[in-house]
């Protein structure tokens, strides 16, 4: 007796626009299910070597297509793995493929919904329910590698529901069996079929064989084993969509084959987004890896560090046992050994790219830098390797997009200089605007933007490059005197206060500030600024401040050094101000905000927000209103 079920909705969706579309290519339906009846063989090859107890364990690993002119049916056949009755209704009723979901979202944003469909379709790994845009009916019947499990079969015809019945099938494995829509009778052309194969198919690693012929169609390279000369960039992109199930090109590729010390193929791929990498992952990370060909660990972690996990691919070593028991000292070593050699080659692969060809770089590194600058703070014994790759903007250019290499920056040092300087901000454009670069403007000194939120967490691991210390530009000690030459002051600025002038200023500002500030003191690098912070804690201690608060840690404000610009006109004020009106109340404001724009300018002010009823006052006392009508309350 045959039961009923009813398409999880999703996949309705799915059949109902497979099944309307006027897409044209549709022969990538057996593209799909070839690529099923692959992993399916994939699967019980790995059983065979590990399970004892392999239903018909002596049957040829092979897929084979037969076409039936009368019935109109097309046949496609595997010895694989097999369903039971509940892997039928468990893998044939909902939607295992992210890509079919991302397909279906695509097409529901289209307005004309299916005509707008079909541009994409090709483009989605839609996988098994791609059968429907050929066939008005598909009965699945299968018998599992499980032994003595009964043959089902399951049908439908595309519509809301299939059928589960109990079958026939003698050896193990599933048949495809698809009866053709009228005028989809092309399918039955065995050239044609034999034409698709080659195109979509040819690195199926099991032989395929189509009519009576005992001559396999595809050459049964895989992909990765092939000389990538003999290969198309066509071939690479479908393997690789394919394998991750993207729908977007990859930005790059790594095919690599090594003899010593280890024999091994890799075929690794630069997804073309972070992004959809975490929306549409393949089930987990981790590159496939094959002993000899046979599938052994479909999510292999083992073989790239942790930063480099977006990297997608195939790795099939010569040298892995076949039954790899994970716990053998030997397997660890060569898994260790592989893992070095694919990391090394990753790190050199996009060092040379960094190096020859900038603009494919900087696309993998607006995408995956972010994992690249961790693998800095968390792989120390690649830090050399991963040096090369990064690249930052700098105040040589006003613009956020040119980045530079350290490599280009140590190349510009100018005369004297020996140490790398950066500031940390918020985002481009404050760090532009930030007070202490001041004196590094003047010299003509470089100074590296570090904008991204991971850049504290980077620095934690980046305190040199090739002996050249990196230095925060707010760190209290650092003299530029004998670095570059100075320039003229863009701005005309004052003359110096008198040294009991200023400590007079110097001192209220302390007394008002009390704890917030360590000390107060007269700066002598600043020229357009009135003040800045500056900061003598060590390295990591002082980006922990950051670091915490992109954890969304609390942390309290770091307390640090307020230096004043004793020829700022604004300072010259608040020493007049000081000397005839000492009691006016304007006088602790302006301090005040002079302290929080400080902190704002570096992107630390707890609460940006709270300043904005003593700008407003500050606003009033600028356009006329006197102190006295003032309310001081809120302002301070
Ligand atoms: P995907 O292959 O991405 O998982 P499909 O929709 O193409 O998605 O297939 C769904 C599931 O059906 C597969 O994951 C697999 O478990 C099962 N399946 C499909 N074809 C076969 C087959 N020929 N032999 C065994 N299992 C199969």
């Amino acid at each position: 007796m045959a039961e009923t079920f009813t398409f999880q909705a999703e996949i309705q969706q799915l059949l109902d626009i497979l099944i309307h579309s006027l897409y044209t290519e549709r022969d990538i339906f057996l593209r799909e299910l070839i690529s099923n009846a692959s992993d399916a063989l994939n699967r019980v090859q790995f059983e065979l070597l590990t399970n004892h107890d392999v239903q018909d364990a002596d049957a040829e690993l092979a897929i084979e297509i037969k076409a039936n002119e009368e019935a109109g049916t097309l046949t496609i056949s595997d010895s694989g793995i097999g369903m039971t009755k509940d892997d039928l209704a468990n893998n044939l009723g909902v939607i295992a493929r992210s890509g079919a979901k991302a397909f279906i979202e695509a097409a529901k944003q289209a307005s004309n919904g299916s005509s707008a469909a079909q541009d994409v379709i090709g483009q989605f790994g839609v996988g098994f329910y791609s059968v429907f845009m050929v066939a008005s009916k598909v009965r699945v019947v299968s018998r599992s590698y499980k032994k003595d499990e009964p043959v089902y079969a399951w049908e439908s015809t595309g519509g809301q529901t299939y059928e589960i019945e109990p079958a026939e099938r003698e050896a193990r494995g599933t048949d495809i069996i698809i009866t053709l829509k009228e005028d989809m009778k092309e399918f039955l052309q065995e050239w044609k079929i034999k034409d698709i194969i080659r195109r979509h198919s040819d690195y199926i690693a099991f032989p395929i064989y189509v009519g009576e012929s005992d001559e396999a169609v595809n050459k049964q390279t895989a992909i990765w084993r092939q000389d990538p000369k003999e290969v198309t960039d066509e071939q690479y992109n479908d393997f690789y969509k394919m394998l991750t199930m993207d729908w977007e090109a990859p930005l790059h590729r790594i095919h690599m084959r090594a003899d010593v010390p280890l024999q091994f193929y890799a075929l690794l791929y630069i997804p073309s987004s972070a992004e959809r990498n975490i929306l549409n992952p393949r089930k987990e990370q981790g590159l496939k890896l094959y002993a000899r060909k046979v599938l052994i660990q479909e999510y292999a972690k083992d073989l790239l560090p942790e930063y480099l996990q977006f990297v997608q691919g195939v790795v099939d070593s010569e040298d892995l046992p076949l039954n790899v028991n994970r716990e053998s000292v030997q397997a660890n070593k060569i898994m260790a050994n592989l893992k070095k050699t694919i990391t090394g080659k990753v790190l050199s692969e996009l060092k040379r790219l960094a190096q020859k060809n900038k603009d494919e770089y900087l696309k993998i590194y607006a995408q995956f830098g972010r994992f690249i600058k961790q693998g800095v703070a968390v792989a120390p014994t690649d830090r050399t390797d991963v040096e090369p790759l990064l690249f930052f903007p700098t105040s040589t250019s006003a613009n956020p997009g040119d980045l530079f290499s350290l490599e280009d920056y140590t190349g510009r040092m100018v005369s004297g200089q020996d140490d790398i300087y950066y500031i940390i901000g918020e985002d481009f454009h404050s760090a532009t605007r930030s007070p202490h670069l001041d004196a590094f403007r003047q010299r003509g000194i470089e100074v590296l933007y570090f904008v991204d939120p991971v850049d504290p967490f980077m620095l934690m691991g980046l305190d040199a490059f090739k002996g050249h210390k990196l230095r925060n530009v707010d760190e209290a000690d650092i003299d530029l005197s004998s670095i570059g030459e100075a320039k003229a002051d863009e701005k005309p600025v004052k003359e110096s206060l008198a040294e009991d002038t200023f400590e007079t200023l110097q001192k209220h500002f302390k007394d008002l500030l009390g704890d917030r500030v360590k000390e107060v003191r007269a700066s002598k690098t600043l020229t357009g600024s009135p003040a800045r912070l500056v900061s003598d804690e060590s390295g990591a201690s002082r980006q922990m401040y950051r670091i915490n608060r992109l954890l969304d840690k609390d942390y309290e404000l770091p307390v640090k050094t307020l230096e004043l610009n004793p020829r700022h006109p604004l300072m010259h004020n608040l020493s007049q101000m000081l000397a005839s009106t000492p009691d006016n109340p304007l006088i602790k404001v302006v301090e005040e905000q002079v302290f929080e724009t400080a902190l704002l300018q570096d992107g630390i002010h707890p609460d940006p927000a709270a300043m904005a009823d003593r700008l407003t006052l500050l606003m009033e006392a600028a356009t006329g209103t006197q102190s006295s009508e003032l309310d001081f309350d809120d302002a301070q």
